[in-house]
């Protein structure tokens, strides 16, 4: 690999000239495993700034300094959806966040259904997660992994004017492209165990909630986000 695809996510504030201080487990991934000593080239983003080209003036066994040389893309803000999901058995998880991030999504929002196999989530091991895959997609932007939020609470406090896209396994048969209008959108995964009546109710009746089929099989929940995704950014999003 040449030394300039390195890509890394730092918390930092990044411009020319701006010494950028790795710490232990950065360290070790680029003066170990990626063998960069003194000199050696990396690409800087925080997920604000501009990305930069970076140069190692310090190579520690335990830390390091970079410094930035050259901006070199600016910051590009995915479109804003957010995508909510329950969240299942943790390799699944991680799948669907990391999916999330390379298929370009703002938020990642985890939500507790009636059906939802999962009490718990580990947040920051979801970010971590995110900041991986921004990583590696080449993204200048790192999506916020939300904590597991109720369903009930997630609805009642919804944001006038975010629309809906509802995974409905109701509705699996042939699906009818999507269409809707521009601006803040979401799009709701279910669990393996699928909606509860109540829950199925509620969303019925909520302003700007669109059921939308994802084709005549059930799919597994990552499944299921992988293709909503794919619907929404080639309809509404940034691969148009
Ligand atoms: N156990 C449920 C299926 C859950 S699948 C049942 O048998 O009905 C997990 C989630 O993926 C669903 O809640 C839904 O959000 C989504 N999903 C899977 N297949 C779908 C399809 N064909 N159409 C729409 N959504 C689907």
């Amino acid at each position: 690999m040449s030394e300039a695809k390195i890509r890394l996510y730092v918390d930092q504030a990044l411009s020319a000239g701006q010494p950028v201080a790795v710490g232990a487990d950065q360290a070790n991934y680029l003066f170990n495993v990626m063998r960069l000593a003194v000199g050696g080239q990396v690409v800087l983003f925080n997920g604000r700034d501009s990305e930069w080209r970076a140069v190692v003036t310090q190579a520690g066994k335990r830390a390091g300094v970079l410094i930035c040389v050259e901006a070199l893309r600016p910051l590009v803000l995915p479109c804003d959806l957010w995508l909510v999901f329950a969240p299942i058995r943790k390799v699944r998880t991680d799948f669907i966040v990391e999916k999330a991030v390379e298929l370009g999504v703002s938020r990642i929002v985890p939500v507790q259904t009636r059906h939802t196999n999962a009490e718990r989530i580990r947040q920051d091991r979801l970010q971590a997660h995110a900041v991986e895959a921004a990583e590696q997609c080449g993204a200048t932007f790192v999506p916020e992994v939300a904590d597991l939020v109720g369903l009930d609470r997630l609805l009642a406090d919804w944001p006038a004017g975010r629309h809906l896209m509802w995974c409905d396994e109701a509705m699996a048969g042939p699906a009818a492209p999507l269409a809707g209008p521009q601006g803040p959108w979401a799009i709701l995964i279910g669990p393996e165990g699928g909606f509860s009546t109540d829950e199925q109710a509620r969303l019925r009746g909520m302003p700007g909630v669109q059921p939308v089929s994802l084709g005549p099989r059930i799919l597994r929940a990552d499944t299921a986000a992988v293709a909503a995704l794919v619907l929404w950014q080639a309809a509404l999003g940034d691969w148009r």
